[in-house]
């Protein structure tokens, strides 16, 4: 594959999500729940232009995913995207000129197909992302408890890799949480341990794969060292000391990296 499809996460967990797709022909911001103050100097931080942003897709409802798309939009010109369900779901969604997507069809967004595919989460119709040009091919799923088949066929083989490591099933089970929270969480419309989304590397990473970037890690039941390690066995990749002092893995043959996404220091991939 060509590299024609980056990938900048401008903050990723429970108190704020925000990355933005950038493609040959623009960028999409997917999700809008931070402060649109916290999204210009992140943006800023990576040397991203906002001003490049085509369109905003949703991944679902919840206030750490659209937290901050009101104010943004007093901004924004170009597209708002999602399910009829997330647009639903809110009444402030539903006042803001959306284009409801389907799951089946397939975007033109920035140069890029986009193509979701439905998660398993505790809300009305949420989705995860595939992007690619004939020559690139980037996968975004956060927020699901569980990856069907779709979001597995979707995923497969992606060069980039942006896939939910929420919580360390002994961590959580063991945690301050109360039981239903634990439940809520671990359960098959919550979020992806980092034990499943080490066993989906095992079928999602192919020859393709260049990055894996561990998404909407939760700060009280994980840690990037043990979030890495986890998908780093799964892939025979190696921990190795990262760029910042974070947590990294590498395969021997140096093809595949295995990083984390961090809710308040922005990442971009190349
Ligand atoms: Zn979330
Ligand atoms: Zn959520």
């Amino acid at each position: 594959m060509t590299p024609e499809i980056h990938l900048h996460v401008l903050a990723s967990g429970s108190r704020g999500n925000a990355a933005v797709v950038e493609g040959p022909e623009g960028s999409v911001l997917v999700d809008c729940g931070i402060s649109r103050r916290a999204l210009l100097g992140r943006a800023d931080e990576l040397g991203v232009d906002l001003g490049r942003v085509r369109a905003v897709l949703l991944t679902h409802e919840h206030s750490d995913h659209v937290g901050g798309l009101t104010v943004f939009c007093n901004h924004f010109e170009g597209a708002l995207l999602a399910t009829a369900g997330t647009v639903g779901a809110r009444r402030y969604l539903a006042e803001l000129p959306f284009t409801v997507m389907g799951h089946a069809e397939e975007l033109e967004l920035a140069g890029m197909r986009v193509r979701a595919f439905p998660t398993s989460h505790d809300v009305a119709d949420p989705i995860g992302l595939r992007f690619s040009t004939d020559d690139d091919a980037l996968g975004f799923c956060t927020d699901t408890g569980e990856l069907g088949p779709e979001a597995l066929g979707a995923l497969e083989g992606v060069r980039i890799l942006a896939l939910e490591s929420n919580h360390d099933e002994r961590m959580l089970a063991t945690g301050a949480y109360p039981a239903y929270l634990k439940a809520r969480v671990g359960g098959p419309t919550g979020h992806l341990s980092n034990a499943q989304a080490a066993s989906a590397l095992t079928r999602l990473v192919g020859p393709d794969t260049e990055t894996v970037v561990a998404m909407h890690l939760s700060q009280d039941n994980n840690r990037p060292s043990v979030c890495v390690r986890t998908l780093a066995e799964a892939v025979g990749a190696e921990v190795v000391p990262g760029e910042d002092g974070r947590p990294e893995a590498r395969t021997p043959d140096g093809r595949l990296t295995i990083c984390c996404a961090a809710q308040d220091w922005p990442l971009s991939v190349w």
